[in-house]
């Protein structure tokens, strides 16, 4: 709901007439989509429902004078297909919501539509609704995903336990690395290569969420916990080890890293396991599986084409949460991920 001078400054009707047309697609669940006081579905039996939000601020999370509209609404929606995929579920349904300042003109917001779109639409993900208002600050938006798996079929965070090994899909830092050459223009004290700053810049305003993998995971009953990477390795491996009561031992040497993120590490004098540990928005999951899994794993993984690595294993819970360097030294993990309040 927003007042009615609000609606008007940014012709919320119309909008909403057109996000509808251009967006907005049906499908037998959806009894009801955009156009109602609500969206109503009907659910399948047998299901269970995941429901997801997020909501991101201006110069909070993404920066206008860095990000394209684009890609300020790709890197939403994949936030939030994110925590579905790291629950092994299916997206199916969006809702976005937004407050809009003045200066954002309507063509600004279909390109943000259209990003949100192009992440959504290869997953067959439905706009079923949201609410538009205006903004006196900065730009908000809110988006809540509804995903679905089977009855008793999902990956949590409280599943690890200690033996288990420790996994992550894809690589990780690349997200920060591109963050950092978009935003700081750091002096080079190498040179980093057109094609691998590329590489970077697109990890951090296009990112993967990775759906296919959680799915795998949860329907071959693989993973014993998982959570996805939105926060750095070594805050969201916290969240895991404290919802399972385990402990966990990282392997530094093992974390895996891009090509294009080592030698921005090198070409930067900066220590891209670092960035691996503490850079955020990698959109990687991170998950646990037993020892008498982990060859069915790495065949399968290999099999689809999918990227994983073990990076270490879970222990009881009084050895805490701990990183074993490259000479071999067990040392605590540093509190150091990304918030937004510190
Ligand atoms: P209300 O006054 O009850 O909030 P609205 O006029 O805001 O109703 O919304 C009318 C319809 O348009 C609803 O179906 C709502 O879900 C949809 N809608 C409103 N804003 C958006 C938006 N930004 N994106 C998608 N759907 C929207
Ligand atoms: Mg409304």
């Amino acid at each position: 709901v927003a007042p009615l001078k609000a609606r008007r400054a940014i012709g919320e009707f119309a909008l909403i007439r057109t996000l509808h047309r251009r967006f907005a697609a049906g499908e037998p669940a959806i009894i009801r989509g955009i156009g109602d006081d609500a969206a109503v579905l009907a659910p399948r039996p047998g299901e269970w429902w995941h429901l997801t939000t997020d909501l991101l601020a201006e110069d909070v999370h993404f920066d206008l004078r860095t990000a394209s509209f684009e890609s300020v609404g790709y890197r939403a929606a994949v936030a939030n297909l994110s925590d579905i995929a790291a629950m092994g579920a299916i997206p199916r349904y969006l809702l976005t919501s937004m407050a809009v300042p003045s200066r954002v003109t309507p063509s600004d917001i279909f390109r943000l539509y259209a990003g949100l779109m192009k992440a959504c639409r290869p997953h067959g993900v439905k706009l079923i609704g949201g609410d538009t208002s205006a903004s006196k600050t900065g730009l908000f938006l809110c988006i809540a995903l509804i995903g679905t798996t089977a009855r008793h079929r999902a990956l949590f965070r409280w599943g690890a336990r200690e033996g288990d090994f420790l996994y992550v899909t894809g690589t990780l830092g690349d997200s920060l690395a591109g963050l950092q050459l978009l935003t700081h223009s750091p002096r080079a004290a190498g040179s980093l290569s057109p094609s691998h700053r590329r590489f970077l810049v697109n990890r951090h305003l296009h990112p993967t969420a990775r759906l296919a993998e959680g799915q795998w995971l949860n329907s071959e009953r693989l993973a014993t916990a998982a959570i996805d990477l939105s926060d750095g390795l070594s805050g969201d491996l916290r969240h895991i080890c404290e919802e399972s009561h385990v402990g966990a031992e990282v392997d530094l040497s093992k974390i895996p890293l891009s090509r294009a993120c080592r030698a921005y590490g090198d070409a930067y004098r900066l220590d891209a396991r670092q960035l691996a540990l503490t850079g955020g928005e990698d959109y990687e999951l991170l998950f646990t599986v037993a020892p008498e899994n982990r060859t069915k794993v790495e065949r399968q993984a290999r099999a689809h084409g999918y990227r994983v690595t073990c990076i270490g294993i879970i222990r009881p819970r009084r050895s805490g949460i701990r990183t074993k360097s490259i000479a071999g030294h067990l040392e605590p993990l540093p509190p150091t991920s990304y918030e937004h309040f510190r």
